[in-house]
């Protein structure tokens, strides 16, 4: 038994609620365990949010001669440990995943992007999917990302409405002019980067 160790978990989770060393390595165990496949969708149900991964959302990884658990294998454990703490916002039931890793180059292929379609919360949908027709940011979509964002763990939200993070730009929240590619290219689903 290392104590010292033993110690600063104990002192963290008396402190923090967890401890983070032994958390980030869990979460993937955790989660990528807790997968249940009914008719071609995947689903992980963590502290009453499901996150749901339907047949395209990892068509790449499949093309690679993956299966669903080895695509879960390539991301980084710091991706589940922003899962896990996604499922601790108390109004989100639901997080529809359309792409985590992919072997194309990139963030994703780093295991540190992931792609939403959309969030279902207690008090309505935010859908990043089917947007084109709504020119702004709507206040559930505020709050939802607002706290996402506070969890800490993410570097980039490139989204329809709002964008944060993007290499070279300075500053907070921007809005989504759909002028630039990177703009166009995020009209129709929210795209996070979790800090490396
Ligand atoms: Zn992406």
């Amino acid at each position: 038994m290392d104590w010292k160790k033993f110690i600063v978990d104990f002192i963290s989770k008396i402190v923090f609620g967890v401890s983070k060393d032994v958390e980030d390595s869990n979460y993937k165990k955790i989660m990528i365990e807790l997968v249940e496949e009914r008719n071609g969708t995947n689903k992980i149900l963590l502290n009453d949010t499901y996150f749901v991964f339907d047949y395209s959302s990892w068509s790449l990884a499949r093309g690679h001669g993956k299966t669903f658990k080895e695509m879960l294998n390539h991301v980084d454990k710091k991706t589940f440990h922003f899962l896990a703490e996604l499922s601790q916002i108390n109004e989100i039931m639901s997080v529809e995943i359309t792409s985590l890793w992919r072997p194309t180059g990139g963030i994703h292929t780093l295991g540190r992007g992931l792609d939403i379609g959309k969030i279902v919360t207690k008090h309505g949908t935010v859908s990043y999917l089917r947007c084109s027709q709504e020119q702004s940011d709507s206040i559930l979509n505020k709050k939802i990302r607002k706290k996402i964002w506070a969890t800490g763990l993410i570097s980039q939200w490139i989204a329809p409405w709002k964008i944060r993070g993007v290499l070279g730009e300075r500053g907070g929240w921007r809005k989504n002019t759909k002028k630039k590619s990177i703009d166009r290219q995020h009209r129709n689903h929210l795209h996070i980067t979790v800090k490396g």
